[in-house]
């Protein structure tokens, strides 16, 4: 593990910490010690532990920041007091001080709140400096078996949100992947004003594969076929398998023509090439597609931009097969239907 600790103070402040954190080795220290330069460093590199020199500007409102962030605040935060003025009325109040100052620490967001004994420099081998240092090691530990963990904790979600969104036959997304992404390009593509497209695409009498060949044949084939359209997308477009020998592509950024003549090469990159099963079988087959874009009055979820290319996909498929209809295409037929009669 690459461990990183962020000294949010001066390199005079760094010199008073214990040696195992000056001249570390295994960790990576970074000293910081301007607020805004501070947050900009941990939104861009998170790093395990930040030890903060209460003395300086900012210091508190770090140590709050840092909480309010939702994906920052796992990192251990210890704030180090050396304000010579809370050190003095430490000492004149006594325990009672010294308990209201901690606890209004870990309130302000601290996870651990030490006093330091010594703000001189490098008088490293007085006996309460050397258990002051070994409090702060202390607290250190504490914070790498929090990292640790975190950072365990994230692999695994990595892990199993990967295995929840992916298609364990195509490797393709799967529709529960859809049903996340969907929503979202949809939001982007209503912020940013951009086109957004969709393809739905079906193969044509599948079951006759099946039902020819055998179920494991049928497997291979939409392996190979997912794995052909895969090939041939552009990279702002992603993948799914819907259901079945059912698959959607989502074609950000592209308009209902665009996505018009990306459906067409897949339908023709499909048809012209029979798939290799094995060393004696290939087998042609065709798909039909269905493609929509997003209009202003679609709903959030996707779910009216799905129906248009779907009710394409059906058309596509009772006028003859291995053909693409889009939604622009598609609504012009009622409507000549409706001018004519
Ligand atoms: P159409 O042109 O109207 O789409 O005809 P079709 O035969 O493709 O459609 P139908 O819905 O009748 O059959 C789809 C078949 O796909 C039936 C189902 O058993 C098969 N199928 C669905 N998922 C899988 C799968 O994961 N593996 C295999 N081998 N077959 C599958
Ligand atoms: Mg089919
Ligand atoms: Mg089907």
């Amino acid at each position: 593990m690459n461990i990183s600790i962020l000294v949010f103070g001066c390199h005079k402040f760094l010199n008073t910490l214990p040696d195992q954190i000056r001249y570390a080795t295994a960790f990576n220290v970074e000293v910081i010690d301007n607020f805004d330069l501070a947050v900009s460093y941990i939104q861009s590199t998170p790093p395990d532990i930040i030890i903060v020199q209460a003395s300086i500007d900012g210091s508190i409102e770090i140590c709050t920041w840092l909480k309010d962030q939702v994906k920052l605040s796992w990192i251990y935060c210890i704030l180090l007091e050396d304000r010579s003025q809370h050190i003095i009325e430490r000492a004149n109040y006594g325990w009672e001080w010294d308990l209201e100052m901690t606890s209004a620490a870990l309130k302000q967001g601290a996870d651990a709140y030490i006093w330091q004994v010594n703000t001189e420099p490098a008088i490293d081998n007085l006996p309460e400096v050397t258990a002051n240092h070994r409090l702060i090691l202390a607290q250190l530990s504490v914070g790498l078996r929090k990292a640790e963990k975190y950072r365990d904790l994230m692999r695994k979600n990595d892990l199993l949100s990967s295995i929840a969104l992916a298609d364990s036959l195509t490797e393709l997304n799967n529709r529960r992947a859809l049903e996340w992404d969907l929503p979202r390009q949809i939001q982007k593509a209503h912020e940013q004003q951009l086109s957004l497209s969709l393809i739905i695409f079906d193969v044509d009498f599948f079951k006759k594969v099946n039902d020819t060949y055998g179920h494991l044949v049928g497997d291979r084939l939409l392996q190979l076929l997912a794995t052909r359209v895969k090939h041939n997308l552009r990279f702002q477009d992603t993948a799914f398998r819907y259901g079945g020998e059912e698959f959607v592509i989502l074609l950000a950024n592209t308009s209902g023509e665009e996505a018009a003549i990306v459906a067409r090469r897949l339908n023709r990159i499909v048809s012209e090439q029979p798939f290799a099963i094995n060393n004696q079988l290939s087998i042609n087959v065709t798909i039909s597609l269905g493609t929509a874009s997003l209009q202003t009055d679609d709903d959030a979820q996707g779910i009216s931009l799905l129906h248009r290319a779907d009710q394409c996909l059906l058309e596509a498929k009772s006028s003859g097969r291995n053909r693409v209809i889009s939604w622009e295409n598609f609504c012009r037929i009622p409507y000549l239907q409706v001018a004519s009669s």
